[in-house]
């Protein structure tokens, strides 16, 4: 027999001709689809409504590729990370954040990440490979479990924010974000839906010419070229008026706004110079910005701005009539913070 396919990797349309073929029910696929993207199955005896031989049928020509939980840790504030096994053996982590008033879920797109960005653990490694939008819906999914068995509290929010660029790996992560809020899959509200880029301009319009469902953010962290070329590589391809331009781009389509994420960096982009940049840029498109507090990553020299400088950054910004949340840094202590996912060995 030729090699098993991937279950989750066939489409409907597949499906439906591979029990065509087999002498059965155009329907039966609609069934197998609904067992997996709706009650999220990981394997064919769970498919119960389906006879046996059914099941041995689909288990003699698929295969699973789950991303399967192996290593949980749970932060002093409450953070979950988990450390999810695939089954070529690599490793990628997700991570649930609560928080007052959401529980957010933070996945990964990609085993490692290609683009460098000089204050992130995962830029550290190399990109091993795409997740598979299977691979992206477990870590929803376990995530969400969690969510409401162990935090008592209904996942709000997922957000594209783990290790890798999700525009990188586009058709699995919107194919991913297709099953997580389709009516046939787990039906989470696309305005809870957040992807995050490091900003690959000509996809940013791709997003907004396929019509993908779900909210945009930009990691920025410094408005002038010079600053970012030098802390995020792909800005020398994808510089400041690129994605400008991307970025009204995808207004102008989608009319959605915008978020920006800046994490200020002590002596180096927290300056009044700084942020005023940041306006000069944000003021392009409809936009909120999130500042965010660094979290210090093995290697790297960069140190997180003073309280006092965060809130003059935050209140000169503000005084110019822009939205701008402060978020703190969460799960420090397990290294499930912000930019510091990298698979460490030590944890347990
Ligand atoms: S910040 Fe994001 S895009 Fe940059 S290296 Fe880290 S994972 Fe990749």
């Amino acid at each position: 027999m030729a090699d098993k396919r991937d279950i989750r990797q066939t489409g409907l349309a597949d499906l439906e001709t591979f029990f065509l073929e087999a002498g059965d029910k155009k329907f039966r696929a609609r069934q197998v689809w609904e067992w997996i993207w709706k009650k999220s199955a990981v394997s064919f005896d769970e498919m119960t409504s389906l006879s046996l031989e059914v099941r041995r049928m689909l288990d003699r020509h698929f295969e699973w590729h789950p991303a399967i939980p192996e290593i949980t840790q749970q932060s002093s504030d409450g953070t979950v990370k988990a450390g999810f096994r695939l089954h070529d053996g690599h490793l990628v982590e997700g991570v649930l954040i609560p928080a007052r008033d959401r529980m957010t879920a933070c996945v990964s797109s990609q085993v490692g990440c290609s683009l460098t960005c000089t204050f992130c653990a995962t830029g550290a490694m190399k990109r091993m490979r795409n997740l598979e939008p299977g691979e992206i819906y477990d870590q929803v999914v376990w995530l969400r479990r969690q969510a409401e068995e162990k935090l008592g509290h209904p996942l709000s929010n997922i957000v594209f924010m783990g290790m890798g660029e999700p525009l990188l790996n586009y058709r699995h992560v919107t194919t991913a974000i297709d099953h997580i809020t389709s009516p046939q899959g787990l039906e989470m509200a696309p305005r809870r839906v957040t992807l995050s880029t490091a900003g690959v301009a000509r996809m940013i319009m791709k997003l907004a010419d396929d019509g993908v469902k779900c909210n945009l953010a930009l990691s920025l962290h410094a408005a002038d070229d010079e600053k970012r070329n030098a802390i995020m590589p792909i800005n020398e391809q994808n510089n400041l008026e690129a994605l400008a331009a991307a970025l009204q781009y995808y207004h102008r389509k989608t009319r959605r706004g915008l978020t920006f994420e800046y994490i200020l960096f002590a002596g180096f982009n927290d300056s009044r110079a700084d942020a005023r940049n940041l306006m000069n840029f944000a003021h392009k498109v409809p936009c909120k910005v999130n500042l965010i507090e660094y979290n210090p990553v093995d290697g790297v020299s960069f140190e997180k701005s003073s309280p006092e400088a965060t809130l003059a950054f935050s209140d000169l910004l503000r005084s110019r009539g822009m939205q701008v949340n402060l978020r703190k840094s969460r799960g420090k202590d397990i290294d499930a913070a912000c930019g510091q996912l990298a698979n460490k060995p030590n944890v347990a």
